[in-house]
């Protein structure tokens, strides 16, 4: 790991009162374990079968997230243990976590993942579909999630100012939902944006939840 800079960024997180999680993907066990040991506990990765190996390996009081895409198929398998699953993006797998939660007698925690950035890609929701999934009957009967927040990746770009008002764009998204869902459920507070190159813009403009990798290992 490099220590400098996980102490940084994690300080930074400290400032703003947001949370660090450590994406860890392609990352060694003892990689792991050297940043768990300085006092990381929560850590992202972005596929199933890894996080499955390394949850095995790993102390018991690791939070996993889950942040990235997710297939319906698959989440049984971490359905007994993922404490966030960032990438939700359907209602479809809204359901199916939800059926798994309820076997295991569990809550799950998740975030509605939005596309905000300008490269087109199959995953991430808009406001609209949203406010469909989240108004329809389907939903009001899953009773095994909990959504908090929102999630966003800006465009891969260096200009500033457009990736300050992609992350703009998420924050008003999580106001609206906000305002239209969830204004009586205090558990609906988190914005996961941010990662190495841009967490800094991501916590100016609000971000709760930055996800870092390559800049801390
Ligand atoms: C890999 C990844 C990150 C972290 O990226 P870094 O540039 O290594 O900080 C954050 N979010 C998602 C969804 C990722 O897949």
């Amino acid at each position: 790991m490099n220590k400098k800079n996980y102490q940084n960024v994690s300080e930074t997180c400290q400032k703003y009162g947001a949370q660090l999680v450590a994406v860890s993907k392609t990352r060694t066990t003892e990689q792991i374990l050297e940043m768990y040991q300085v006092g990381q506990k929560v850590f992202g990765e972005n596929r199933v079968q890894e996080l499955l190996e390394k949850h095995d390996k790993l102390p018991s009081d690791i939070q996993w997230h889950l942040i990235g895409h997710l297939q319906s198929n698959k989440v049984k398998y971490i359905a007994p243990f993922v404490s966030m699953i960032h990438s939700v993006d359907s209602l479809n797998l809204l359901e199916e976590i939800n059926k798994q939660a309820n076997k295991n007698a569990r809550i799950i925690d998740c975030l509605l993942q939005f596309h905000i950035a300008e490269e087109t890609t199959k995953y991430g929701l808009d406001i609209d579909e949203a406010s469909t999934l989240l108004k329809s009957d389907s939903f009001a009967k899953l009773e095994n999630i909990n959504i908090v927040g929102v999630m966003g990746m800006a465009t891969f770009t260096d200009n500033e100012k457009q990736i300050a008002q992609e992350f703009k764009n998420l924050k008003s998204i999580f106001a609206q939902l906000k305002n239209d869902f969830f204004s009586e459920k205090e558990t609906f507070k988190e914005i996961s944006m941010g990662m190495s190159s841009d967490f800094e813009i991501a916590l100016k403009e609000g971000s709760t939840m930055v996800r870092v990798g390559s800049l801390i290992f």
